[in-house]
Formats: C-alpha cells, sequence, structure tokens
C-alpha cells in the first residue's frame, strides 16, 4: 500500500507508466483467491469478464458460468450500431475497453454511488454510462464517456445478467463485502454489465471524491490503463 502526502484522488498529475499495465484487484471466480503480481490471473475468452486463478478453477467453474458466458458473446450480434464494423466487433472491443480500465470503472462506480457514506446504495442504484465511438487503433480508446448517470438496479432487465449478480452478492457477502456494484457501458445497442463486488466500508481505504467524472474523463481521454486510486488511510 502506497502512502501520499498529498491527497488526490488517483495518480492523476503523475505519468503514465509505461509497458507495466495495471490489472487491479481481482477475485477467482470459482475459489475466491486474490489476485498477486506474482499469480497473473487467466480472462475468460468468451466474454471476458470473469477471471480464474487457474485453468483447473476455470474448468470447475465452466458448467455454471457457460450460460452467461455464451449469452454475454451472443447478446452482441442483436446489436445494430453505425460503427465500421457492426455490432458484433463493437461489443468485442467494448469488452476489451472495459477490461483495460476496470479498476478505474469500479473505483469510479464506488465514488458514483457514495458506497463508503452510504454502503446500502449497493444494492439500490447503478452507475450507467454512455459511451461514444472513436475509430482509435488501440481498442482501450475506442470509447470517451459522453454521460453518466445513476439508475435503479432494476434498469437491468435480462434474467441471466440478475442471476449472475445475485451469485456474486451471495458470495461477496458471504466473506463479508457490502454486495456487488454494477457500472453498465452502453454504446449504442451494445452495453456490458460490470460486476465488482466490494468490501466492508471499514476495509476500503479509497478517499471520497466528488469530481470522480472529472478523473475517469481523464483517464479515458488520455488512454492511460494505470490507473490507480489513492488511499490516505491503511487498508484494514
Ligand atoms: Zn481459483
Ligand atoms: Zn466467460
Amino acid at each position: 500500500m502506497a502512502y501520499y502526502a498529498q491527497p488526490a484522488a488517483a495518480n492523476y498529475h503523475t505519468p503514465p507508466m509505461q509497458q507495466q499495465r495495471q490489472r487491479g484487484y481481482r477475485i477467482c471466480d470459482t475459489c475466491g483467491t486474490t489476485e498477486t503480481p506474482s499469480v497473473k490471473f487467466r480472462l475468460c475468452g468468451g466474454c471476458m469478464t470473469t477471471q480464474y486463478c487457474s485453468q483447473d478453477c476455470q474448468k470447475t467453474h465452466w458448467p455454471s458460468h457457460k450460460a452467461i458466458c455464451q449469452h454475454t458473446a451472443a447478446q452482441v450480434s442483436k446489436a445494430t450500431t453505425a460503427t465500421p464494423y457492426g455490432g458484433e466487433e463493437l461489443a468485442k472491443t467494448l469488452r476489451k475497453f472495459t477490461s483495460a480500465h476496470t479498476s478505474l470503472l469500479g473505483w469510479a462506480g464506488f465514488q458514483a454511488l457514495q458506497l463508503k457514506r452510504v454502503p446500502a446504495n449497493v444494492r439500490q442504484n447503478a452507475l450507467l454510462l454512455e459511451l461514444s465511438y472513436h475509430n482509435h487503433v488501440e481498442s482501450h480508446r475506442r470509447f470517451s464517456i459522453a454521460a453518466s448517470h445513476i439508475v435503479p438496479r432494476t434498469y437491468i432487465r435480462d434474467p441471466l445478467v440478475i442471476s449472475d449478480i445475485q451469485r456474486r452478492e451471495e458470495r461477496c457477502r458471504h466473506s463479508g463485502g457490502i454486495g456487488t456494484l454494477v457500472v453498465i457501458l452502453q454504446c449504442g445497442g451494445v452495453s456490458q454489465v460490470m460486476p465488482v463486488e466490494v468490501d466492508p466500508p471499514s476495509k476500503i481505504s479509497w478517499d471520497e471524491r466528488e469530481d470522480w467524472a472529472t478523473v475517469l474523463n481523464h483517464f479515458i481521454e488520455s488512454g492511460r490503463t494505470d490507473f490507480k486510486p489513492i488511499s490516505t488511510t491503511a487498508r484494514g
């Protein structure tokens, strides 16, 4: 855990780190192990949203993950949007984008829902980000934030997505967390739901930031994937 003399939202003013890509804090979807710098997790190639500590855990999870995974991948073909690639390509790019900015998006959702002060918001609301598409060479720079809204959780209608969130929610609360934060990314007819399991408030050291939207835009616009939330209190 790093300490900073000047509290700030994030590593906003520091030059971007080259090469090293920040992946954030991940939990194995099967066994709950936390990712460490020495053991890099594998991402499910189908949906690019679930992660595993090992091939064994991925295999074990497949029978129960298969439905939501294929659903996430297939949803896209229904989508129609004016991009040079069409819906399927757009959805794939959106998954890559979400994956590259996971820690930033999770932090933004945490701030937007004010979870440090009002943890119960995690069950009521979700952060909806409307994106606009750009034809950039790098997938993590193909979108910018057009608008952000706090929407009720009932905004999500898809039963498979709802049950996947429910499953994560139960697991998270079982291990002492407050629940699953939902960030929805939407571009044209394509959307992606990003669930983030949140620690109890006593364990969260992130500072509250009202300027989260500015920070979010800054990192997205400059194509930086090295976002690190800054804490001025130690993690419990
Ligand atoms: Zn595992
Ligand atoms: Zn998957």
